[in-house]
C-alpha cells in the first residue's frame, strides 16, 4: 500500500479564483449554466438527481482519455501504469476525503445503489440468519430498501421501517425504546432526497452498537453538500455516488470498515478480483480488490478524484455557507407561494424541497417550469413508501447547489405563481 500513499502525495489540490465573495466566478466553471431553455437562462435545481460537472472534471476526464488510458493492475507498460496510478490516487483522495483510516477501505462501484447492493448481498448472505431484522426509515430511496428485501427473502429476514414525525424527522429515543433485539443492521439515509432531513447518524451508530448492530449510511444526498468523517459518523459502511459530487456518472463508493470488508464474500465473480481460478473453486484478491471484479471505470474515478479536488479548492465552509443562505431563501420564496405545501421541514434539513401545489399534477408543474428554464424533478423520486406515508403519488422537487443563486430562487417563486394564474 505504500505505492498508494505515495501517489496520493504526489496529487496537488488546484487554487481556484477568489470565489468567497464571487458566484459569478463559481459559476463560470460550470458550462452548461451557460444554456438557455425555451429562450430562458438555465436555472438547473435538480441537483439531488444528479450534479452538474465543473470544467476541472471535464477536463480531467478528457485528459485521461487523451493521453493516459489504458487498462489497469495488469499491465507493465507505461500507459498502463499511469493508469493504475490514476484509479489507485483517486482511491486515496476518496479515502482521505471521508476520513478512512486506510485507503483499503474504499471500494469503488458504479455508484451508491451498486454500493448498498453489495453489502446487503455480500454481508446479508453470510450474515443475516432467519428471524433476523433489518432496521430502516421511511424516508429511504429504493436503493436502500429493494436491495434489503431481495437479501430478506432469501435469509427469512424482515425489514421493520423507524417511523417519522411530522416535521419529517426521526425521534431516537423512540428508536432506543422500540428496539426489536433481533435487529443486526440499521440501514439509514444521511440526508432525504425527498424531505431534506439530515439524519443523525452519530447516534444512530451509536444505538446501533450498542445493542450489537451496525449501520450503513446512505450519504448519496449528503457527500455533496458536507463534510463526511466516517470516524466521526460512527457507521460501518457508507456508499455514495460521484454523479452526486460534480463527478461523472459510471462510479461510486463503498466504505467499510476494514474487518467487516476481510470478513465478508466476494459479491461478483471476474477478473482482478481473484488470487488465482481453479476449475472448481478460486481463492480471492486482497481487498478492496477482491469487490472490484472486472475492468473499472478508471475516467470516472479521475474525474471523482478532480471533483474532490475542486471541492476542496471551494471548502466545506463557503460550500455550507452559500447553500445555507440559498436554502434560507427557498424556504421563505416558497413559503410565500399561496397553496404550496412543503413536505419536510425538520430542523435539520438540506436545501432539497419537495412540494404539492394547489391540486396542479407534479408533472404539469415541471414541465411549466421547464418552459420558463427552470429545471426540477417531478415524480416518487424512487421513494414510494414515504410518497404512500405522505398520502401524495408524487411531489415537485427543487434542490439546490452552492452555484445556484438568489435570483434563480426568486424565479421559481414567480413561475409557480404563474403556473397557479395558468392551470387554475
Ligand atoms: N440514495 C439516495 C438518498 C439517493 O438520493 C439516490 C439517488 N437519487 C440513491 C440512493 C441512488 O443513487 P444512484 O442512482 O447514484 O446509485
Amino acid at each position: 500500500m505504500g505505492t498508494i500513499a505515495m501517489i496520493a502525495n504526489a496529487l496537488v489540490v488546484p487554487e481556484l479564483p477568489d470565489v468567497e465573495s464571487n458566484v459569478a466566478s463559481v459559476r463560470a466553471r460550470f458550462p452548461i449554466l451557460a444554456r438557455e431553455i425555451n429562450g430562458h437562462p438555465l436555472a438547473y435545481l435538480d441537483n439531488a438527481a444528479t450534479s452538474q460537472k465543473p470544467l476541472e472534471v471535464i477536463e480531467a476526464v478528457d485528459g485521461f482519455y487523451r493521453s493516459r488510458n489504458a487498462n489497469i493492475h495488469r499491465s507493465l507498460h507505461t500507459l498502463g501504469e499511469e493508469a493504475t496510478a490514476d484509479w489507485e490516487g483517486a482511491r486515496a483522495k476518496v479515502a482521505r476525503f471521508i476520513g478512512a483510516r486506510r485507503n483499503e477501505e474504499v471500494i469503488f462501484t458504479r455508484g451508491t445503489t451498486e454500493s448498498i447492493n453489495l453489502v446487503a448481498s455480500s454481508w446479508g448472505e453470510a450474515f443475516l440468519k432467519e428471524g433476523d431484522v433489518i432496521l430502516l426509515t421511511m424516508m429511504e430511496h429504493h436503493s436502500n430498501i429493494v436491495p434489503w428485501q431481495l437479501v430478506a427473502a432469501r435469509r427469512g429476514a424482515s425489514l421493520v421501517y423507524i417511523q417519522l414525525e411530522a416535521d419529517g424527522s426521526i425521534d431516537l429515543e423512540k428508536v432506543e425504546a422500540s428496539w426489536n433485539p433481533r435487529t443486526r443492521i440499521v440501514c439509514a439515509t444521511h440526508m432525504s432526497n425527498v424531505l431534506g432531513t439530515i439524519n443523525d447518524i452519530r447516534r444512530l451508530s451509536e444505538i446501533a452498537h450498542a445493542h450489537g448492530a451496525l449501520l450503513l449510511a446512505d450519504a448519496a444526498q449528503s457527500a455533496p453538500h458536507m463534510r463526511l468523517d466516517v470516524g466521526a459518523l460512527g457507521c460501518d459502511f457508507l456508499a455514495f455516488s460521484g454523479h452526486k459530487l460534480y463527478a461523472p456518472m459510471g462510479i461510486g463508493v463503498l466504505w467499510g470498515r476494514e474487518a467487516l470488508l476481510e470478513a465478508m464474500p466476494p459479491y461478483m465473480g471476474g477478473g482482478d478480483m481473484i488470487r488465482s481460478v481453479g476449475l472448481e473453486t478460486s481463492t480471492y484478491n486482497d481487498l478492496p480488490w477482491k469487490f472490484e471484479a472486472g475492468t473499472p471505470d478508471v475516467g470516472g474515478a479521475v474525474g471523482l478524484s478532480a471533483a474532490i479536488d475542486f471541492i476542496g479548492g471551494l471548502g466545506w465552509d463557503y460550500i455550507g455557507r452559500r447553500e445555507a443562505s440559498l436554502g434560507r431563501r427557498a424556504l421563505s420564496v416558497l413559503g410565500e407561494v399561496r397553496g404550496l405545501s412543503l413536505h419536510g421541514t425538520a430542523r435539520d434539513r438540506g436545501a432539497v424541497f419537495s412540494f404539492s401545489f394547489a391540486d396542479i399534477h407534479p408533472h404539469d408543474i415541471a414541465q411549466f417550469l421547464d418552459r420558463e428554464g427552470l429545471a426540477v424533478r417531478a415524480g416518487h423520486h424512487c421513494a414510494q413508501p414515504l410518497m404512500r406515508l405522505l398520502k401524495v403519488p408524487a411531489t415537485t422537487r427543487a434542490s439546490l447547489a452552492f452555484w445556484n443563486t438568489e435570483e434563480e430562487v426568486e424565479r421559481l417563486g414567480a413561475a409557480l405563481e404563474a403556473a397557479k394564474r395558468f392551470y387554475l
